[in-house]
């Protein structure tokens, strides 16, 4: 179904559709845990400091920011 174009130079271009990945809070269940902007842990992998949108609850994800933006592309399996 989705939409794939061949340029010229090689580049193909896909219609793909963007998803929002968030971790709801494991502690209200309510909120969701959001990046504190400009706060990274100087580890490996990278820890990144969580702070839930509703109770103020904390948590650090290694090498991972939440909330993040995916792409899945349209085109469906098998055509
Ligand atoms: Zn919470």
């Amino acid at each position: 179904m989705g939409c794939s174009q061949v340029m010229e130079n090689g580049i193909i271009e896909r219609e793909a559709t963007a998803i929002e990945v968030s971790m709801k809070c494991p502690a209200c269940s309510i909120g969701e845990m959001e990046i504190i902007s400009g706060m990274v842990l100087g580890s490996y992998p990278a820890q990144y400091p969580h702070k839930c949108n509703n109770c103020e609850y904390s948590q650090h994800y290694s090498g991972v920011q939440y909330p993040y933006i995916k792409y899945q592309t349209t085109i469906s399996s098998g055509l």
